[in-house]
């Protein structure tokens, strides 16, 4: 498993499908073969960093999820 987001490989599981990455500090979220990368703002809400990758960078097994 990396993040796709700097390609670290530090990734805590914090969920049945939720991860953390400890490298960038971004949540990432398993849901039907597809990640979703939000970002936790200082106030604890999330902001969807999806927009910012391809359909294709966010594929689950593209990432060795
Ligand atoms: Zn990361």
């Amino acid at each position: 498993m990396k993040c796709p987001n700097c390609g670290g490989k530090n990734l805590g599981k914090i969920g049945a499908n939720q991860y953390y990455c400890w490298q960038c500090f971004i949540e990432l979220t398993l849901s039907e073969g597809r990640l979703s990368l939000s970002q936790v703002e200082e106030d604890g809400t999330l902001t969807t960093l999806d927009d910012l990758f391809d359909e294709v960078e966010l594929k689950a097994e593209a990432n060795g999820f």
